[in-house]
């Protein structure tokens, strides 16, 4: 078997549950999505996480995440309120 190229970009992308729904929305470095989820508080940030495919925080700079408009909007308006 080759060596599967095109899974290592997907390996590296995570997204929330609402693209299949064909949410707009955009794509965001997963070190910013991890520093927004390390400001709310870990109930908070716990119920954010089941909305995106999860992976090891220790990964994130490689990982980028697409994130709809909604979810975006409101990680950045928890993290708003929290701060
Ligand atoms: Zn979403």
């Amino acid at each position: 078997m080759s060596a599967p190229v095109l899974n290592e970009q997907s390996h590296r992308q995570r997204e929330c549950v609402h693209r299949k729904r064909g949410a707009r929305g955009g794509l965001y470095e997963g070190k910013s999505y991890v520093q927004s989820l390390q400001r709310l508080r870990a109930r908070a940030a716990a119920e954010f996480a089941t909305r995106v495919t999860s992976f090891y925080w220790s990964d994130a700079d490689q990982i980028v995440v697409w994130l709809c408009d909604e979810c975006a909007a409101a990680l950045s308006a928890l993290k708003t309120r929290e701060s």
